[in-house]
């Protein structure tokens, strides 16, 4: 199986706590358009021997491309590669985009996951954020994407600095009333250079209280849980059946190719990171150059980046799996290094697979590092 990843680096604003890689400026967008055509067919070889099964639009804010322009795309993906009968494929969309002309158009073109941008549905915490939505725009584009898709996920984010808890059970509740099948839900984290990280130092903003943002994901585990949502990924909510097939790929270690300015790409031995740079990524795809950097990864690597990513969901770290791709020497480290954490009770073995419990959920990430190894100079 294998999925592709197309990143649009585009978006109408920029939100404050944003580090991804994105241009306000739209003025390149039917250059980069033809370069993302271009690097799709300059590396249909790389997939020549399995088929796509998802095909993903991320950004960036993929909704700001036209149908046409979308069509354009999946049409070249089509043209070079070979496409599962039913592919997943999922638009990041957020909502001012998202008019119910879009909605219904978009609903008859291939695309059959809208992924939205909602965030917050209080005015003060979009404000906060500088979305480019506002909260009746989050509410109205949902009750219109609900009848004319079935597979929706929206994201939400918790830990905003001034909103209560009584707020964040609200914006759970409000979600759960349109009865989306997929949310996918992010503590508010402040990166460096962003402008959430200067308004906070200048005391414009408070600072993210780490605590509030634990009690909030739990808070939100529980109602989710309670409202027949599988916890599969540590941020990520879905009912059976709608779990994220894209996402669910790049956790479980398989292959993907990522397509557009500082897209990530990933082969099982090697990973690959496009140009962050929009002029140089054009400029390189209309001399049919790759802009890309390539790294392989040593055995080490591919296990630390395995029990990251399992232990952050539902499958676990799989013992068997770690001593046939790795070695017995992994093995018994994995177990040792995982004893201290099973006798706090944030890990157990269950079926031979190293899961986090409840209480460990939230430091998985930390907890994971404690069990990594440490590459030979
Ligand atoms: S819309 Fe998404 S990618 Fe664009 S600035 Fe906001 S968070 Fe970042």
């Amino acid at each position: 199986m294998s999925g592709i990843y197309i990143h649009i680096p585009f978006c109408k604003q920029a939100c404050y706590y944003c580090d991804f890689h994105f241009s306000t400026s739209l003025k390149k967008k039917d250059e980069l358009v033809n370069a993302l055509a271009q690097e799709l067919k300059l590396r249909k070889d790389e997939f020549k021997n399995s088929s796509v099964e998802t095909i993903y639009f991320g950004g960036g804010t993929p909704s700001l491309l036209t149908n046409v322009e979308l069509q354009f795309i999946i049409d070249s993906v089509y043209k070079n590669y070979k496409v599962s009968a039913n592919p997943e494929i999922t638009l990041e969309a957020n909502p001012d985009d998202l008019s119910k002309e879009r909605i219904i158009e978009l609903s008859k073109s291939p695309i059959n996951r809208l992924s939205i941008g909602i965030q917050s549905f209080f005015e003060a915490d979009l404000k906060l954020m500088n979305r480019a939505h506002n909260a009746n725009e989050a509410k109205e584009c949902l009750s219109v994407a609900t009848r004319h898709f079935d597979n929706i996920s929206l994201d939400l984010i918790y830990g905003i600095p001034g909103a209560s808890n009584a707020q964040w059970l609200e914006n759970i509740e409000t979600a759960l009333r349109f009865g989306v099948p997929h949310i996918s839900s992010y503590a508010l984290t402040v990166e460096p250079k962003t402008a959430l990280a200067s308004f906070i130092k200048k005391g414009i903003i408070d600072d993210v209280d780490d605590e509030q943002a634990h009690e909030q994901f739990h808070m939100l585990k529980a109602k989710l849980e309670a409202s027949g949502f599988v916890h599969y990924e540590l941020s990520n909510f879905g009912k059976e059946g709608f779990f994220s097939k894209n996402n669910s790929a790049y956790w479980q270690g398989k292959s993907y190719l990522g397509i557009g300015p500082s897209a990530h790409s990933f082969n099982g031995r090697q990973r690959g990171w496009n140009v962050s740079n929009n002029s140089k990524y054009i400029k390189a795809l209309q001399q049919q150059q790759l802009p890309i950097e390539v790294e392989t990864l040593t055995q080490t690597d591919q296990y630390n980046e395995y029990v990251m990513t399992g232990l952050r969901t539902i499958w676990g770290v799989s013992l068997l799996k770690v001593e046939n791709e790795f070695g017995i020497d992994y093995k018994d480290y994995l177990i040792e290094q995982s004893k201290i954490f099973i006798n706090q009770q944030l890990l157990y073995i269950d079926d031979k697979h190293i899961r986090v419990t409840k209480k460990g959920q939230f430091l998985c990430d930390g907890i994971a590092s404690e069990l990594f190894k440490i590459n030979k100079a």
